[in-house]
């Protein structure tokens, strides 16, 4: 996986660093065609693109999360909400000493939600130099969706293009799935889509576009609402 490494610029351009971007992804299957990777690429590239447009800096990814609803295929590593919740505290804390005011992070996972949300709020309701702004860019593609849940046809699309590859599943859906029954209970696949798909890069990008727009659209009016500067 190209890039998602943090950023490439040295310490002393990056003094005086008031937005951070922080990529929030999972190591978690994605169907039987996709790399256990997805959400932490996602969320990288959405960080990267949306930085980049803000004058921002962007921090390496945190490429495990809360993927209990997956722990049922091999390798996917989960961390329980209390552990997610210390861990970005301690990135919280670190960015707030360096005088960072605005940090966004960029949520790739679904099962990291719910924990970031509590996270955030709780940290931004004590009264805090540095705000946490909690973000899950696939709301801006709701209408593209189809029924997707989980490593479907668009969110294929998205890694496809991304990295120009191609990729095929099968997908069940079922009801009621989280946080009452895990992803194998249901798919065994692991792919939670109403049936077969396959990935179409031209909707990727489309989707992607869409996601690092409104990424960058709740950065600029946080930083408005906290009265910060912005280059881009
Ligand atoms: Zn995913």
């Amino acid at each position: 996986m190209p890039g998602c490494m943090g950023d490439a610029r040295p310490w002393p351009l990056l003094e005086g660093s008031r937005i951070v971007f922080l990529p929030l992804g999972s190591w978690e299957q994605h169907g039987e065609s996709m790399p256990l990777y997805v959400d932490t690429l996602i969320a990288c590239r959405v960080a990267e693109e949306a930085a980049g447009r803000l004058g921002a800096a962007v921090l390496p990814p945190l490429a495990y999360g809360v993927s209990g609803e997956h722990r049922d295929f091999p390798l996917t590593v989960w961390l329980s909400p209390s552990t997610y919740c210390s861990l970005l505290t301690e990135i919280f804390s670190s960015l707030e000493s360096h005088g960072v005011k605005l940090l966004v992070a960029v949520n790739g996972h679904g099962g990291n939600r719910a924990a970031l949300e509590a996270c955030a709020s709780h940290w931004n309701y004590s009264g805090r130099a540095l705000r946490v702004l909690p973000l899950w860019p696939w709301e801006a593609v709701r209408d593209l969706m189809e029924g997707e849940v989980h490593a479907g046809r668009l969110e294929a699309s998205v890694v496809a293009y991304l990295e120009g590859a191609s990729y095929r599943g099968e997908g069940r859906t079922c009801e009621p799935l989280y946080p009452l029954r895990r992803t194998r209970e249901c798919s065994g696949s692991g792919s939670v889509y109403p049936g077969a798909w396959e990935s179409d890069p031209d909707l990727g990008e489309r989707a992607f576009k869409a996601m690092v727009e409104y990424t960058v659209g709740e950065a600029r009016r946080a930083a408005e609402v906290l009265g910060l500067r912005l280059d881009g």
